[in-house]
């Protein structure tokens, strides 16, 4: 296991706890145009139902911020109730104070602070941000990025480093300057009068490395809670390998008390797929639980059909939709660990570890398919319609062991490497 986790200061948003050692919370945002109300609800109401715990949206116009309390509106009419952060980016202090209805609706404000304005300008319409949070007592996020850094401070900072004695080179200056653009920030939101524990931040870089070294200083040298995530990170595997990358490297030292998945979704690509990926990095490392997890092994030549591996999709999928059911009805059932293997030299092993697994049959093995349950090797299905047979036994599987008051539910692994009390 990693290094005990950080506690931060806690930030409620919404009915959503970040810091102060709650789970870590999922979150994602939409690439909708605030705007076009109609589709920015319906991709929120997708976001949170594959698992997002907070969403942003943007609010960069009159158009976008006039929108706003009507996307909250219908979201709650549909039972939906994520809290909405606002993406604020140069014109924030204009609209948070001409939409009144728009402050109000939202349940955070993301300010970036290389994005609030030029020279004097700049500490006066941070200050309006700040006392629209404190008039509607919102949170903020003081979000910086490093393609948005403050330019004002960058050159301050390079300045002052050519002067010293020993200077650092320009990589070294440019994550400081992130570091201290976020909490400077902060210190002044709360000269302002916020308090540290409505003040969440975050300073987001493309490079895993760099991330890296930015969060583990942040975590040093402030106590508020921090969002983590890797920015531009990119598409399809290369994002989700460099997000997954960075961020486990830190949450492993517990760091982060929330995080989102950026990635750039293929065209006509599925936006819940960050939320399901952040999902899936949590609950690989063993931080939180949201779905039973499906064991595959990567087949080999022993397989020469896709069969195995559709059914592992399939298994997967159906797990997935099944949880939005089971999680009102079959505490912990997130936990459970299903196996779908592709032959006899692991398929039994791997499955007899799960709480319930199949092993296929393999090229020339006999075409049946034995089902294991807390280890014992129980039905073997054979024909057509050995997935849908196994579904419907996973299912009565959940309800016989899940349903509150039911069978107490025996860990597998429990009983391989039994854990012995030490007093
Ligand atoms: S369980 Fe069988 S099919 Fe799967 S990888 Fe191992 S040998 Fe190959």
């Amino acid at each position: 296991m990693g290094m005990a986790r950080r506690i931060s200061t806690k930030v409620m948003v919404g009915g959503v706890a970040i810091g102060g050692g709650a789970p870590v919370a999922v979150q994602s945002m939409t690439n909708t145009d605030t705007a076009d109300a109609a589709s920015t609800v319906r991709q929120v109401f997708d976001l949170w139902r594959a698992g997002s715990e907070l969403v942003r949206i943007t609010v960069n116009s009159p158009e976008a911020a006039a929108q706003v309390a009507r996307v909250r509106g219908e979201l709650d009419a549909l039972g939906c109730d994520v809290p909405l952060v606002g993406d604020f980016h140069y014109n924030g202090h204009k609209l948070l104070t001409q939409y009144p209805e728009c402050a109000r609706a939202l349940a955070k404000y993301r300010i970036n602070p290389g994005n609030v304005g030029k020279g004097a300008k700049r500490d006066d319409q941070f200050a309006t941000m700040i006392d629209v949070a404190l008039k509607y007592e919102k949170p903020v996020r003081i979000g910086v990025n490093w393609g948005s850094l403050d330019p004002e401070l960058l050159a301050r900072m390079m300045d002052e480093n050519g002067r010293g004695a020993n200077p650092l080179d320009a990589d070294e200056v440019m994550r400081e300057a992130l570091i201290v653009s976020a909490l400077e920030s902060a210190a002044q939101a709360e000269t302002l009068g916020l308090p540290a524990g409505r003040i969440v931040i975050s300073c987001k870089v493309s490079g895993v490395q760099d991330l890296i070294l930015v969060y583990r200083a942040l975590a040093r040298r402030c106590g508020y809670a921090l969002h983590l995530g890797l920015t531009e990170a990119g598409m399809g595997t290369k994002g989700i390998v460099a997000s997954s990358a960075a961020m486990a490297v830190l949450l492993n030292e517990g760091i982060g008390d929330t995080i989102r998945v950026s990635l750039t979704p293929e065209p006509g690509g599925d936006r819940t797929r960050e939320v399901i990926v952040a999902q899936e990095l949590l609950q690989t490392m063993g931080l939180r639980s949201f779905a039973p997890m499906v064991a595959a092994c990567p087949g080999c030549g022993r397989t020469t059909s896709t069969y195995f591996q559709e059914l592992a999709q399939r298994i997967q999928e159906f797990l997935r939709i099944r949880m939005r059911d089971w999680k009102q009805r079959y505490p912990g059932v997130e936990e459970m660990k299903v196996a779908v293997m592709g032959c006899v030299v692991n398929g039994p092993g791997e499955s007899k570890h799960a709480d319930i697994g199949i092993s296929l049959p393999g090229t020339n093995e006999v075409p049946v398919a034995p089902v294991y349950m807390d280890g014992e090797r129980t039905v073997t299905l054979k024909g057509a319609r050995i997935a849908e047979d196994f579904q419907a036994i996973v299912e009565r599987y959940v309800q016989e062991n899940y349903a509150p008051g039911a069978r107490r539910h025996r860990p597998a692994r429990a009983q391989v490497t039994p854990i012995k009390a030490v007093s």
